[in-house]
């Protein structure tokens, strides 16, 4: 088996060759290192090769690693926010992925504590429009946007998708080109947004073809989760 190390490398020659492939400048797109159920060693074996962002999707599980790492690394809560957990990601998280709600927002904003940065805030977008999946409706995205941009401590930076699964790369594409064009629009209207938050291991080159300045690796970096 090899180290993470090694399949960090290998992820970032995948960025690089795709964004090739698209004619586009590899330093525009950021990688987050999802750690959700790894343990520290992980984290910091990740660390010790130069990658500094990571996702978390559960609260409890992120707390201690946050705990024995803090600031040496930069963290993503990428997971369902419930309203009960707002404080702790409010208080031990620099970004939010997945706000799909106001009230979510609201409730961030209130609880940032004084004297931190602001949240850095991406709303994610359910482009498929499943009713079992996560994300504001695309035809609500707007109105969320321009009202999560006047809290007070978030900074809203873009948008995030998890689409369905699909093998076919021309049907991963879809999704992606969905939430690019939502993003434009959005950028259109007067958002200064800079961040799209698409492609996960297994559509990583869709996701950059269409225009994503961060992809969320898990699984090509650590190894299949339990
Ligand atoms: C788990 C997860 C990922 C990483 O998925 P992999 O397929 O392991 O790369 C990315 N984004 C979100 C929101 C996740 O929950």
């Amino acid at each position: 088996m090899s180290s993470i190390a090694e399949r960090l490398a290998r992820v970032h020659a995948r960025i690089h060759a795709a964004a090739e492939a698209a004619g586009r400048d590899p330093a525009d797109i950021h990688l987050l290192a999802v750690s959700k159920t790894r343990p520290v060693a992980d984290v910091e074996a990740a660390l010790a090769a130069g990658q500094r962002a990571f996702g978390e999707s559960y609260v409890q599980d992120a707390l201690p690693k946050i705990a024995a790492i803090g600031a040496r690394a930069e963290w993503h809560f990428i997971g369902p926010v419930q309203s009960n957990k707002t404080r702790a990601i409010a208080e031990h998280f620099d970004w939010v992925q997945s706000v799909d709600r106001l009230k979510i927002a609201r409730r961030l904003s209130e609880q940032r504590p004084p004297g931190r940065a602001p949240l850095q805030i991406c709303l994610q977008v359910n482009v498929s429009r499943d009713p079992a999946k996560a994300g504001v409706d695309p035809d609500e995205v707007g109105a969320l946007a321009r009202a999560v941009a006047e809290l007070p401590n978030l900074r809203l930076r873009g948008l995030m998708t998890i689409p369905a699964r699909s093998e076919d790369p021309d049907r991963q594409r879809e999704p992606f080109r969905h939430l690019r064009e939502l993003y434009e629009t959005l950028q259109t209207q007067g958002l200064a947004l800079d961040t799209l938050s698409m492609g996960m291991s297994a559509d990583l080159e869709a996701a950059i073809a269409e225009g994503a300045t961060l992809v969320r690796i898990g699984t090509a970096i650590f190894g299949p989760r339990n």
